[in-house]
């Protein structure tokens, strides 16, 4: 089964060509690649909103089906991205260390 990208399960319209990019911009998750991560990234637009940091947007990642799946840790599907996208693996790996070393 495919592994979909946060903007295709959520149906956002903010990757890439999508159908509200060019009003309101493209999402950060989609301009850097990690539509199987995009928990680890701040400034992303779910829900057409800005989430904020981190931090402040953790507790809606936590309950989104793209979290439940993707997570590396617990997600249904998690261990299959580092197979199947190694270059948002490294992307994603960076972030997690660089919070890591912030905190
Ligand atoms: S993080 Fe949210 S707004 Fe951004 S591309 Fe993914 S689903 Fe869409």
């Amino acid at each position: 089964m495919t592994l979909l990208n946060c903007w295709e399960m959520k149906n956002c319209g903010r990757e890439s060509g999508g159908a509200k990019t060019p009003e309101s911009g493209e999402c950060i998750a989609s301009i850097q690649g990690l539509g199987h991560s995009c928990w680890a990234i701040a400034g992303t637009l779910c829900g057409d909103i800005v989430q904020g940091t981190i931090a402040q947007k953790e507790g809606n990642c936590l309950l989104c089906d793209v979290y439940k799946m993707y997570n590396r840790l617990h997600g249904s599907r998690g261990k299959e991205i580092a197979k199947k996208f190694p270059q948002e693996e490294a992307a994603y790996n960076a972030l997690v260390l660089n919070r890591l070393r912030k905190n």
